[in-house]
């Protein structure tokens, strides 16, 4: 009898330590982070292959620091991410906060288009509770898999009381980046992330995170860019500019009748002639176009070699193109005023 009360009362009283503890849930769409190979000391795997589960289980003390849950949204190589993916975790992010769900937010990803989907949960989410991305560089059945790792940080970063009101932040081998700023800068090594105009937000480290430094730029609650289940996003495509390049791509999306072009320039969002006669074809046509740098980092600045108020083009500051495309996509949906929209990339 006396061991059955005692069972009972640490029962009780491990709900209860449980029931305080920061509640997370966890998004999964796939990646690396859940991806599986024949070999482990070989470089070939198929992302998006372990459920949530699993990637839960490979990290079991965390249960003693955040109460988890996990939920697969979709199981994809991020290759394949889609904006109907984008709308499922926004829409259920957003409901998590809204019904009080969870504390924070963890949204496992793979790492080539983590930045993209990382700045679309930064534009439209309207929450001060953190959202955190992380993903791997090295499939879980790997030697030295960083993916364990890599989600055991993200929780503790996303439980953080220092995480909230930041926007969306990627926790990636140590370092806390700002979505808005993070760039995938490496193909292969698992330092796979950098944020080239302003460094990392912080570091987490040892189960302890210190932030740095905070962004300037205005997001969360305020944010003026929202999406629902039934939300169609306009198209717009990114056209990159090198050496001689044609301007057939551009002639081909006029045609196609896009809403918004990027253009990934060279240097401070240049282009070349047969460009510049082609985006003037573009602004006739009603496309809005966008000029930014294929160079990974600094500002695209109005009216410097391209007069953008003769040419009818805005710039997307220091977004990089596939970011610039984010917010074009986000921002036509509201407005086609190019002034607006400008004004947008100076705020966002
Ligand atoms: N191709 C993979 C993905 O983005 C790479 C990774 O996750 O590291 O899903």
């Amino acid at each position: 009898m006396k061991k059955i009360i005692t069972f009972l009362f640490s029962l009780v009283i491990i709900i209860s330590v449980q029931a305080q503890l920061p509640r997370v849930i966890i998004l999964a769409t796939g990646g690396t982070i859940a991806g599986a190979g024949a070999s482990s000391d070989r470089a070939g795997y198929t992302a998006g292959k372990i459920p949530i589960d699993d990637l839960i289980g490979a990290i079991p003390t965390v249960k003693k620091v955040a109460s988890i849950t996990g939920e697969q949204i979709a199981s994809v190589g991020s290759q394949d991410m889609t904006t109907d993916i984008w709308k499922k975790l926004a829409v259920r992010a957003n409901e998590i906060f809204a019904k009080n769900e969870a504390d924070a937010i963890v949204v496992t990803h793979g790492t080539d288009t983590q930045e993209e989907t990382g700045y679309f949960l930064d534009l439209v989410v309207a929450s001060e509770r953190p959202v955190v991305l992380t993903g791997s560089m090295r499939p879980a059945t790997a030697i030295s898999a960083d993916g364990p790792k890599n989600l055991y940080d993200a929780i503790t970063v996303a439980i953080n009381p220092n995480s909230k009101g930041r926007g969306v932040l990627i926790s990636f081998n140590e370092g806390i980046f700002d979505a808005r700023e993070v760039m995938k800068l490496s193909t292969t090594k698992v330092n796979a992330f950098g944020s080239p105009n302003t460094g990392p937000v912080g570091q987490v480290y040892d189960g302890k995170v210190e932030y740095y430094m905070s962004s300037m730029r205005e997001v969360n609650v305020k944010t003026p860019f929202s999406v629902q289940a039934d939300t169609k996003f306009p198209r717009v495509d990114i056209v990159y500019m090198y050496a001689d390049a044609p301007p057939d791509m551009l002639d081909m999306l006029i045609a196609k009748k896009v809403d918004g072009i990027v253009i990934a320039g060279v240097g401070n969002g240049n282009f070349n002639k047969a460009y510049m006669d082609a985006v003037k074809r573009a602004v006739s046509a009603g496309i809005v176009v966008c000029r930014a740098s294929r160079t990974p980092s600094g500002r695209v600045v109005l009216h410097d070699e391209i007069n953008d108020d003769e040419l009818g083009t805005i710039v997307s500051d220091d977004l990089t193109p596939q970011k610039a495309r984010v917010l074009l996509m986000l921002g036509l949906m509201k407005t086609k005023d190019k002034k607006q929209l400008q004004q947008y990339f100076f705020k966002y």
